[in-house]
């Protein structure tokens, strides 16, 4: 840090802020983790001064022998972990995991022999009329994924993403009542709409998936079966999620980040069936430019934590805690979405508490825990303002905490939330009507809650 400072201090003091923030406030933020210093000095290094475009030995830059090495080692684990036939650790996130997958897939199906059927002479020289082309082709294809709305991300087809103009996008989302994925309704729509990719996966969905019913729905319409496990990879990798509900065993292509249950550094990786192998290794030039070797050595450290006994203890620890969590808010009365967890996360509906997510959200930060508001399936209060507070338990569990602490923890959210009233709006057209954003909060709760 001192040579942080010696060049930016303010970036040197942002840093220690984030420590004492990270310490000073309980992270149940579900997304979230913390890596272990072993990830993190892999990372901050002189690793990242090398180029790398290409596959391990076969590179686009000279000198990368050593490369060569981090990115296969990181390779071999992340198969080993998830017994997985081939995997590529390249992505620099998530999202871009999946445009990774997105375009092995389209590669691997959607042949390149049409390209040239509608006139594309060198697919590395389009021109504006062939990219015209091209975004057709593409967009005969279609994409059916979970709803942002009901819990699935950005990157599955929503209309502001990427995802949305490369796709024909279509959603499914859960039923109204129990809030559970409902398999019978998702096989009549995969008939419907006959996806390209059928996607799972989720960021806000507190069920355990059955894969081997998803794989059935994909192939009895002919899609190809693509996991986004990035919230639960760490389940898989201790075990949690076995058989049926274990992605890597019955998709054809699964991708992940590398940063929540994972709890390695930020980042994403692939894995596929050696059918999809060779396309998903053209992440570059596809999709990314160079990949981050420093991240890929972090990445590689965090894989090997994961391999090990103790991680297995881990994964199984933050489901024991949810479910601890769910039961605890339960038993206060709190309204839990589909009753209960089977993962590393539930969904509080604070309507009850005449709240909405964005004024939970901050009154429970003011008493020094942190989490993020999300909508609820069918949320009337749309998805900026929420009727939902996302609570996940992997950060608390790799500090150590245990049942004891999840009741604890219902307390503390109990006390705030009830505690905590909307303000009234005191002008304009509204005047009268509760506020949707500002909140009064109890002093002495605030108070006392910190103080616990
Ligand atoms: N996929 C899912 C299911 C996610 O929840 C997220 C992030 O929250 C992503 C992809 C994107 O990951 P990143 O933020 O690393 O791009």
């Amino acid at each position: 840090l001192e040579e942080v400072a010696k060049v930016a201090p303010s970036i040197a003091r942002d840093i220690v802020y984030e420590l004492r923030d990270q310490r000073n406030n309980l992270k149940l933020i579900a997304s979230e983790n913390y890596s272990s210093l072993s990830a993190q000095l892999a990372m901050g290094n002189l690793l990242t001064d090398k180029y790398a475009e290409g596959y391990p030995f076969h590179r686009f830059y000279a000198g990368c022998d050593n490369i060569d090495q981090v990115e296969s080692y990181a390779v071999a684990q992340a198969c080993r972990l998830f017994g997985a036939e081939h995997a590529y650790v390249q992505p620099h996130s998530g999202a871009d995991a999946n445009l990774v997958a997105f375009w092995a897939i389209l590669s691997a199906k959607v042949k390149t022999p049409t390209l040239e059927s509608w006139g594309v002479k060198d697919p590395n020289q389009l021109n504006n009329e062939d990219w015209n082309k091209l975004r057709h082709l593409l967009g005969n294809q279609r994409l059916l994924g979970m709803d942002y709305y009901a819990g699935g991300h950005l990157t599955h087809g929503y209309r502001h993403n990427v995802s949305a103009q490369m796709f024909e996008a279509f959603s499914y989302g859960v039923d109204p009542e129990t809030g559970l994925l409902d398999y019978e309704a998702l096989a009549r729509q995969a008939a419907e709409v006959k996806p390209l990719i059928l996607l799972a996966g989720y960021s806000a969905y507190p069920r355990a998936i059955n894969f081997r019913r998803l794989r059935q729905i994909a192939d009895d319409v002919g899609a190809v079966l693509m996991v986004d496990m990035a919230h639960f990879a760490g389940l898989v990798a201790g075990g949690v999620f076995t058989g049926d509900y274990n992605p890597v065993r019955h998709a054809h292509v699964v991708t992940t980040t590398t940063h929540k249950t994972l709890r390695g550094p930020r980042g994403g990786l692939v894995l596929c069936t050696k059918e999809f192998a060779e396309h998903v290794d053209k992440g570059c030039p596809l999709v990314i430019g160079g990949p981050l070797p420093h991240v890929m050595a972090a990445k590689a450290v965090a894989l090997t934590e994961a391999n090990a006994d103790e991680f297995k203890a881990y994964a199984h620890r933050i489901v024991e805690n949810a479910r601890s969590l769910a039961e605890a808010c339960l038993a206060r009365g709190m309204k839990v979405a589909t009753g209960g967890t089977d993962n590393h996360l539930l969904l509080i509906d604070v309507r009850p508490f005449g709240l909405t997510g964005r004024q939970a959200e901050s009154a429970v930060r003011e008493c020094g825990i942190t989490l993020n508001r999300n909508s609820l399936p069918n949320d009337s209060n749309g998805p900026w303002y929420t009727s939902g507070l996302r609570v996940g338990t992997p950060a608390v569990t790799t500090l150590g905490m245990g049942p004891d602490e999840m009741k604890e923890i219902a307390d503390c959210l109990y006390q705030i939330l009830s505690h905590t009233k909307p303000e009234t709006i005191s002008e304009g057209a509204q005047a009268g009507q509760p506020s949707k954003a500002r909140y009064q909060l109890d002093d002495q709760v605030k108070a006392e809650v910190r103080a616990r």
